[in-house]
């Protein structure tokens, strides 16, 4: 069995070494909004280290990348505490292995809600960065990164610049606390648009949407936030004492009504063909939706059947992050991009 196994010295230095490359890729990228490599490069050093931590169960250290939501909180912004934990997501890369992973979740799931069948929300996975919304009494209390899943950093200022996200919600039912987990990023009509003004201004262009929202929205100051043309849509939900709502999708429809943004790519699905359909859309429309895309998520509808399959240390056993393959050509034009 694989825990007999014990690491020999090699295999030991090998895991210590890519663990830092992986750190040092993550410090760059949640830190400085700076890709040191592609995402498909970066997965691959990542699927490495869980592949070896199988093998060698001793090598999964808590202080393993393998088992932490990747980002520190910078000196920069103040640390919160976020009430309830922020969590990033398993990922698959062919559609065998999302297949078994839907028949394992709905074995689970058959266990719990037997003669039941599962509901599975479907969204498109947002090439972004992750932002938790506090809404005291109906009010945007406070605004944090996603950090290291456990404290974040306050961007309230930031966020307060963007102009899509309520200050104040409207309608009524909303939890005396709420937390509204959503992406932050920017739409790519307006990434081009933005990058054409710096061209004509003799300036950088800005490499990629999801580092530019990244960048915009961790500034000092919060002047330079409000010139980036940044939105958000919402996409999952942490402390809500006292919702009605007893699946995710129904409570988009709150959220819409509370005047939130929430994606229009959302859907509820049965079943593995739906799925894979869903998937083979978005695939041929992933160029022309408002923002980039590197994936579909898939996640159970219903809260009760989430919270009994719970969460591991890093992801929730829940839902699913089905990533698209990478695109050669398209790599290669960012690149150009990034030297002009
Ligand atoms: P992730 O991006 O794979 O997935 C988790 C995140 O997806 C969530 O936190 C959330 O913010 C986001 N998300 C977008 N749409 C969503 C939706 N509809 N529902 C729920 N969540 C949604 O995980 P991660 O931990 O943020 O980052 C890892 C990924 O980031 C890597 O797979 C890689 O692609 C990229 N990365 C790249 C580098 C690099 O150097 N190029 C470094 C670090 C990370």
């Amino acid at each position: 069995t694989p825990s007999d196994q014990v690491p020999s010295a090699a295999v030991r230095a090998h895991h210590a070494e890519t663990a830092q490359r992986v750190r040092e890729y993550r410090q760059a990228y949640y830190n400085e909004a700076t890709s040191l490599v592609s995402d498909a490069e970066f997965d691959q050093l990542f699927g490495e280290l869980e592949r070896w931590e199988a093998r060698y169960p001793a090598l999964m250290t808590s202080d393993s990348p393998t088992q932490e939501v990747g980002g520190d909180v910078s000196a920069m912004f103040t640390p919160v505490k976020h009430p309830t934990r922020m969590y990033s997501l398993e990922d698959v890369f062919s559609l065998e292995e999302l297949r078994a992973w839907v028949e394992r979740a709905t074995a689970q799931a058959g266990q719990i809600t037997p003669n039941q069948p599962l509901r599975w929300l479907s969204e498109a996975k947002i090439d972004g960065l992750a932002i938790n919304l506090i809404y005291r009494d109906g009010v945007l209390a406070s605004a944090v990164t996603r950090g290291d899943g456990v404290t974040g950093e306050e961007v309230t200022a930031n966020v307060l610049t963007i102009k899509e996200i309520p200050r104040r919600l409207s309608g009524s039912g909303w939890p005396a606390q709420l937390e509204v987990r959503g992406e932050v990023f920017i739409a790519s009509k307006d990434f081009e648009a933005f990058n054409a003004k710096l061209r004509g201004e003799g300036k950088a262009e800005l490499a990629n949407p999801r580092n530019a929202a990244a960048g915009s929205l961790r500034q000092k100051d919060p002047a330079k936030t409000a010139e980036r043309p940044l939105r958000m849509f919402a996409h999952g939900i942490g402390e809500r004492e006292g919702l009605s709502a007893a699946s995710q999708f129904e409570t988009y429809q709150l959220m819409r009504d509370w005047g939130l943004p929430v994606s229009p790519y959302n859907v509820v699905l049965e079943g593995i063909d739906q799925i894979l359909e869903y998937i083979a859309e978005k695939g041929q429309e992933r160029h022309t939706l408002v923002h980039e895309i590197d994936g579909i998520v898939i996640k159970v509808d219903s809260f009760a059947i989430q919270r009994a399959l719970g969460y591991t240390s890093r992801v929730p056993r829940w839902a699913v992050a089905y990533k698209f393959p990478p695109e050669e050509v398209h790599t290669e034009l960012l690149d150009i991009r990034v030297n002009v």
